[in-house]
């Protein structure tokens, strides 16, 4: 079992995003893998309603991780899973970068998607001047550890995306052995704060269907968190597919 999250971001009109979501639910066979689809949210009601008679989960991009209150212009953790919504992207980089959001502040929304019954996928990584100069360790280690240390995990209720920065959008993948081994001391970064070094990660970073089943094959990388190849029901489809 793989798990392929596509990762709309700030995409579609409600009309198109229905039409997308009918195209996803089309082009996608029924699979092993866990397939989720994070769309903007106002468009998460209707996945919820395209997506009601199949096996494809609905993911939030964000969330305030304060069940309701004052304050304006925010989604509750209470009101995606209301809804509908089973995970919960938490410190994607484009949040990280454009919004400022601190590490307290994503271990308090980790905590608060959770603790609404809810799956965060927790999301790390380093840019590219700190891959080159190879302080890229110590970065996932610090996002990790400021995060995560202290929390009591389960296998089942938390995913890791490693999503290096400068991979983002860019067309620029990171081999399958590099992001295998960076993955790989991800694990060790999670036995050295004393938590589960097993827990599903999955990879991001201008994942495509012609790189997909390489990454997948890797042996730390247990899925794929999609951007813009997400958009194409097609494209899609094709990643859900590959069987490993
Ligand atoms: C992402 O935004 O999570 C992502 C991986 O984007 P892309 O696949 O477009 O690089």
């Amino acid at each position: 079992m793989k798990i392929i999250a596509g990762n709309w971001k700030m995409n579609g009109t409600p009309e198109e995003n229905i039409a997308r979501l009918r195209g996803i639910k089309e082009a996608v066979k029924p699979t092993q893998n866990k397939i989720i689809v994070f769309p903007p949210f106002l468009s998460v009601p209707d996945a919820v309603s395209v997506l009601a008679d199949s096996d494809i989960a609905i993911g939030a991009q964000n969330c305030y991780p304060r069940p309701d209150g004052a304050f304006t212009g925010e989604v509750s953790v209470t009101m995606l899973k209301g809804v509908g919504c089973a995970y919960c992207l938490v410190g994607h980089s484009e949040r990280r970068q454009y919004f400022a959001e601190s590490d307290d502040f994503l271990r308090e929304k980790v905590i608060a998607v959770a603790e609404a019954g809810m799956i965060p996928v927790f999301c790390v990584g380093e840019s590219e001047e700190q891959r080159e100069n190879g302080s890229y360790r110590r970065v996932l280690a610090g996002q990790i550890k400021n995060v995560l240390s202290g929390l009591k995990l389960e296998k089942e209720e938390i995913y890791i995306a490693y999503e290096p920065v400068w991979a983002i959008g860019t067309g620029k993948t990171a081999t399958p052995e590099d992001a295998d081994e960076t993955m790989g001391m991800i694990r060790e970064i999670l036995r050295d704060i004393g938590q589960p070094d097993d827990l599903y990660l999955l990879y991001g970073g201008s994942a495509k269907p012609a790189n997909a089943e390489a990454l997948l094959s890797r042996k730390n990388i247990d899925g794929l968190l999609i951007g813009g190849a997400s958009l194409k029901p097609d494209d899609f489809a094709a990643m859900a597919a590959v069987q490993l």
